[in-house]
């Protein structure tokens, strides 16, 4: 099965992929629309397909203990492995989530 179809103009050979954190964006040579593309990732923990794409905050140790958002990058967290950081996501939206300077799940990115 092949899904792999621009929804601008229904280009389905012409189309490049970029890697993006955890995504792909793809982009349609034919008309240059662009869009990400969830690449079916699963959850390395339970297996399951349940993952949502989250922004990760990208943050750079300063000088001393000083911590500075440089950036985000899109991460899939499972809701079922992940819940609480879901949640924590959840509960200071639209800020990208911090990654694990918080000693949460032992998650090894
Ligand atoms: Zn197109
Ligand atoms: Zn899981």
């Amino acid at each position: 099965m092949n899904d792999l179809q621009c929804g601008a103009c229904g280009e389905t050979d012409d189309l490049a992929g970029l890697a993006a954190g955890d995504a792909i964006v793809i982009t349609c040579g034919a008309c240059g629309a662009s869009w990400e593309r969830d690449p079916s990732p699963r959850c390395r923990s339970c297996g399951g397909a349940d993952l949502q794409p989250i922004p990760l905050a990208i943050v750079e140790k300063g000088r001393g203990t000083q911590l500075s958002v440089v950036g985000t990058r899109t991460v899939h967290l499972c809701s079922v492995c992940d819940a609480e950081t879901l949640e924590r996501y959840h509960a200071n939206r639209p800020n990208p989530l911090m990654p694990s300077e918080l000693p949460t799940t032992g998650r090894d990115r």
